[in-house]
């Protein structure tokens, strides 16, 4: 850590911590103490300066990361996330490195270094390819504003969130349970994050999403989609921590809204290869939704997929899944019924078959339940189950 760098961002605090957050923000506009000049491509840091040491704790966790279990080697799903990127950041392209990361959280994150990476659980949630350009446009906003290290040196005063940000992102890659501990880690580096830092980065993203063709009205859909979701929660099962650094998600949907006013329509269709380039792994993305056990909030998200209308009888499918998990009363008559239109709608797996049979069966409706068990080995000629299903259909 250099002495005089320290020095320089102390002395420049001051002014601003007697100012408030909100003075702070603009530094970089009024000359900063913080030098938030932009990071130019191509960009590394001086080997004996502060920034060099965020860049080491990073740098490290990418090792981890390329081989993390939870990591998506899906070719095409990790082609595309790079080229949204490339589209967005132009002349930054090759210095952001993408890792898409299997767990049901909704986040995404870009790093000083370039190291970026994207849940799952936000692929799956964005309801077109623009959604996801948005927010990765944003995450591209505070990684040119270098918004991670004007944090680091602001923390250094506080209770060194610095520190916080490297335990949480070694937890990434750390524990089996990955979907919690990304949590932790994510809440850690989020929390520093000012307000206006976030209004900057979300200003810059829509900026980008527009110029390289993409629908700026779903920067603001993203967190319509948000607010929707957690207001099915209740709330009383979710705590969000950053409301207090953070604009509100109502606030940022009309920010965002009307930043997108101010941007031209795109005058052909976005890209939007999302869906198709998901599918393959689409499956076990809404099974992980399952596995995260936030009932209220996963049955929200699959009535917005279904709404969506892309492969409707997968999401039914899990939906009645999650149902015949929390097997409360009523809940297996609920789950018949899902399975049922499932196995009548687009895209549902032959399982929804299955499921119909078996639940038919044990409810004593044998006849009904063979019709399925006929359809779901038609359905699926090379079936693990194929003798078991076979017994049922002889049996009395
Ligand atoms: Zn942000």
């Amino acid at each position: 850590m250099n002495p005089i760098d320290r020095r320089t961002f102390t002395t420049g605090l001051c002014g601003c911590m007697l100012s408030g957050l909100a003075g702070c923000a603009t530094t970089h506009q009024t000359g900063s103490a913080y030098d938030l000049s932009d990071t130019p491509p191509g960009y590394k840091p001086d080997i004996h300066s502060d920034e060099a040491g965020l860049w080491m704790q990073i740098n490290k966790t990418e090792a981890d990361m390329r081989t993390a279990a939870n990591r998506i080697r899906d070719k095409a799903v990790n082609d595309l996330v790079h080229d949204i990127i490339c589209r967005l950041t132009q002349d930054y392209c090759a210095d952001l490195r993408p890792y898409v990361l299997r767990s049901p959280e909704w986040n995404a994150a870009m790093f000083p270094t370039g190291l970026t990476f994207v849940y799952t659980g936000f692929l799956l949630q964005a309801k077109n390819e623009s959604q996801v350009a948005a927010v990765l446009g944003h995450e591209f906003g505070h990684f040119r504003r270098r918004h991670s290290l004007a944090r680091m040196r602001d923390a250094r005063t506080k209770d060194d969130i610095a520190a916080a940000l490297g335990i949480g992102l070694s937890m990434v890659v750390a524990g089996a349970d990955f979907s919690r501990l990304v949590n932790l880690g994510l809440n850690a580096s989020k929390l520093a994050f000012s307000r206006d830092h976030e209004r900057e980065a979300d200003a810059i993203g829509i900026d980008l999403m527009s110029k390289a063709g993409y629908d700026p009205y779903e920067a603001g859909a993203v967190w319509r989609r948000v607010i929707d979701i957690d207001a099915a929660s209740g709330q009383d099962d979710y705590h969000d921590p950053y409301l207090s650094t953070h604009p509100t998600h109502e606030e940022r949907e009309e920010t965002l809204k009307k930043l997108a006013a101010e941007k031209r329509k795109p005058a052909v269709p976005p890209p939007n290869r999302l869906h198709q380039v998901v599918a393959p792994i689409r499956a076990s993305m809404l099974a992980d939704q399952i596995d995260l056990g936030t009932f209220k909030r996963t049955e929200k998200l699959f009535d917005l997929l279904i709404a969506d209308g892309l492969n409707p009888g997968e999401v039914l499918y899990y939906k009645g899944e999650l149902y015949r998990r929390r097997n409360k009363e009523g809940d297996d008559t609920l789950a018949l019924g899902l399975y049922h239109e499932a196995a009548e709608a687009a895209g549902a797996p032959p399982e929804a078959l299955r499921q119909v049979g078996l639940m038919r069966w044990r409810k004593g409706d044998k006849d009904g339940a063979r019709e399925y068990f006929r359809r779901y080995l038609g359905a699926t000629p090379g079936a693990f189950d194929r003798e078991i299903i076979q017994n049922y259909l002889k049996g009395a």
